[in-house]
């Protein structure tokens, strides 16, 4: 089979893929990126948080991105019954972007994409990574559309290929989610919304009226649509029965019962079927070696509840890539110190809010009366996606600080 030999082989061109590329490239590093599908392809996670910005500005792909005509993003709404709350991104307690943008998957994955083979990166589209031997240095067998085999030789791998997780398959370092499972069941819509008040540049969700549990998200884009779904345990979804069941009608009975949305999407238009995903939350046992490194979803993935999956897919693939040039170009490196507990400590402080919105202590603090402004701002600063700012006191002692807060509002 025909061979290749770069320094780094990265497996997937999503949002953790394309950046890792691109800032290897601009260190000089020869990189070759494998992606299975072709682009423009479907992605969920269209909601992303003020704080990748920095990342797709370290990568030279702002300009490009603030010109691509997205849905502008500047905050987060929440309803439950007759409450709802609001954060306001740009008020908040770390510096930096405070708007973003509300992104269709399959034109923003392949805008990085496309910015990164303008910056000189190889992307070779129809090529599925099969298998993986790590000697003295990683072998990546690759089969193309054509069927045949290509061998590529690289001193490092990096495992970019999300919810595809092809090391963790690979190499056995599959974990379970510390987190239930929970499924989602979603469709794009014509959202024909007439109400005036809604907000078209925030994320809303919603709680179910009945269930905590039970959460909806509606993502506006630019262009009438929106992104609508349902996130619940398997059992709580009414009619998931059997695989083969009518999702459109899922949807529809789900969103229908919960009276806010009802009335909000009373004229709305399902445009594709809808898509279930089952158990979502993935876990590995080791995200790096000196010889791979976990980026992004192939990693650990927690929930969607707050938009955070695209925001550690870029935080992970700018630390990475510099442990990653400090390794090639010579000097030793501690994946553990110098790349997974960093990042793992923005995934914290993310999995203590998943976990207090499922055990509904956050849910009390953001639907509280009468919030702090201060706190409010800090808190503000973690669902902007500033989760790895240890001057933020809801950062470094997160789970603490949430408790004094979910204590003071309960009293
Ligand atoms: P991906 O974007 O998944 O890219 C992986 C790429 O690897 C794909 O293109 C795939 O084709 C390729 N690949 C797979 N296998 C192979 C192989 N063998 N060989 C070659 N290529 C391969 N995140 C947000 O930020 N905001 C949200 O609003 C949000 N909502 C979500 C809702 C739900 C229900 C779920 C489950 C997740 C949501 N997320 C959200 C998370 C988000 O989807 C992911 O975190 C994000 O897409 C991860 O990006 P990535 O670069 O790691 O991988």
């Amino acid at each position: 089979a025909p061979s290749l030999n770069v320094d780094v082989a990265i497996i997937g061109a999503g949002p953790s893929g394309s950046i890792a590329a691109s800032l290897l490239h601009a260190q000089g590093k020869r990189v070759v990126v494998l992606e299975k599908q072709h682009f423009p392809r479907f992605s969920i996670g269209e909601s992303l948080l003020p704080c990748c910005m920095t990342v797709i500005e370290q990568a030279n792909m702002l300009a490009a991105v603030e010109q691509a005509g997205f849905q502008f993003k500047n905050g987060a709404a929440f309803k439950y019954r007759d409450k709802y709350t609001q954060f306001d991104f740009t008020d908040k307690f770390t510096s930096g972007p405070g708007t973003t943008f509300q992104v269709e998957r399959a034109n923003f994955d392949k805008l990085l994409a496309d910015e990164a083979q303008k910056q000189g990166v190889d992307i070779r589209y129809g090529h599925s990574v099969e298998s993986i031997e790590l000697q003295a240095e990683p072998r990546l067998v690759l089969i193309n559309e054509q069927g045949q085999q290509q061998i590529v030789n690289a001193q490092f791998v990096l495992d970019a290929s999300g919810f595809g997780r092809v090391l963790p398959r690979l190499l056995d370092l599959e974990k379970p989610s510390s987190l239930p499972s929970r499924s989602a069941v979603f469709n794009h819509i014509r959202d024909n919304i007439t109400d005036k008040n809604f907000d078209r540049n925030k994320i809303l969700i919603s709680v179910h009226p009945d269930n905590q549990d039970i959460w909806y998200w509606l993502i506006p884009f630019s262009d009438g649509r929106c992104s609508v779904g349902v996130v619940g345990k398997a059992e709580q979804l009414e009619g998931l029965t059997t695989d083969d069941c009518d999702l459109n009608q899922v949807l529809t009975t789900m969103i229908n019962q919960e009276p806010g949305l009802k009335q909000l999407l009373a004229n709305a238009e399902l445009i594709n079927q809808s898509a279930l995903l089952k158990g979502y939350s993935a876990n590995v046992s080791t995200l790096a070696t000196n010889k791979f490194a976990l980026l992004g979803n192939a990693g650990e993935f927690l929930d969607p509840v707050f938009s955070s999956g695209v925001t550690i897919a870029m935080q992970s693939a700018s630390m990475a890539t510099k442990a990653l040039i400090k390794q090639l170009d010579g000097h030793q490196v501690d994946w553990d110190q110098e790349y997974a507990a960093p990042l793992m400590k923005g995934v914290d402080t993310f999995r203590t809010y998943v976990e207090a919105w499922y055990d509904c202590r956050f849910q009390d603090a953001i639907f509280f009366d009468d919030p702090d402004p201060k706190v409010k701002q800090m808190i503000c600063s973690i669902l902007a996606g500033y989760a790895w700012d240890d001057t933020n006191p809801f950062v470094s002692e997160s789970k603490r600080r949430l408790d004094m807060v979910v204590e003071l509002c309960r009293s």
